[in-house]
């Protein structure tokens, strides 16, 4: 099937538990969007750009070069030959990563290496989960499949402190509400529930039952 799934939603809403577990239950190839961001903030903190200089950020945003895996089981990204898939969930990329994201250099180039990737997978004769902030409003509007995950900040933060071994829980809420605010606030494809949407607060519910729902989806 030649299906594209585009899954949008909040910091830590459970989208890359979810987008993996349904691309391997459906046999579908992954694409993490929020990596590729990540990882085009971890090369210009690397390199010295001030992140908070939206010029000095577009003036280098065609340099990073970016390799997105597409293994729902083993996801990986590469930038200029090295592998940064650990590297870009450190608290120092989390909170420069919205203010590069926000940059439209940046959003026009990942937009182009994006649909180039799904467009990949397409032509293959394969389907592919696809997550991120515009997904289903921008990147690939035409989406048979858009879901928009949501959950309390509460269990929001909870998650993710476990998934990075116990980080401080408070701290981790005022980080994802942080970069909600600014993904929700930019002019330039801000965190939406794109047209057409079901939107599945993830709060009640375990990863399996939220994978269970956006394969029922998918089948119709
Ligand atoms: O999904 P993840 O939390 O890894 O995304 C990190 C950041 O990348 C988001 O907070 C957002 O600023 C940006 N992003 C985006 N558009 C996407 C995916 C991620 O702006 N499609």
């Amino acid at each position: 099937a030649t299906l594209v799934i585009a899954v949008d939603g909040t910091s830590g809403s459970g989208k890359s538990s979810t987008c993996r577990g349904v691309a391997d239950r459906l046999g579908l190839a992954y694409l993490d969007t929020g990596a590729q961001f990540r990882a085009v903030t971890w090369w210009m903190l690397r390199a010295g750009v001030d992140v908070h200089d939206a010029d000095a950020v577009a003036a280098r945003a065609h340099e990073p070069r970016l390799v997105s895996g597409t293994d729902p089981l083993a996801p990986t990204i590469v930038v200029d030959g090295e592998d940064v898939s650990g590297p870009i969930r450190t608290d120092e990329v989390n909170a420069a990563v919205s203010p590069v994201a926000v940059v439209p250099a940046v959003r026009t180039r990942l937009l182009e290496l994006q649909r180039s990737i799904i467009a990949g997978v397409l032509a293959e004769g394969r389907g592919i989960v696809v997550e991120g902030r515009d997904i289903g409003s921008v990147v690939w509007p035409d989406a048979p499949v858009k879901v928009y995950l949501t959950a309390d900040p509460a269990a929001r933060a909870a998650r993710r402190s476990a998934e990075e071994g116990g980080s401080d829980v408070a701290a981790t809420e005022q980080s994802l509400l942080a970069r909600d605010a600014i993904d929700s606030g930019r002019t330039t494809a801000p965190l939406v529930r794109a047209d057409g949407a079901v939107e599945i607060d993830t709060t009640p519910y375990t990863l399996e039952q939220v994978v269970s729902q956006v394969a029922a989806l998918a089948a119709g």
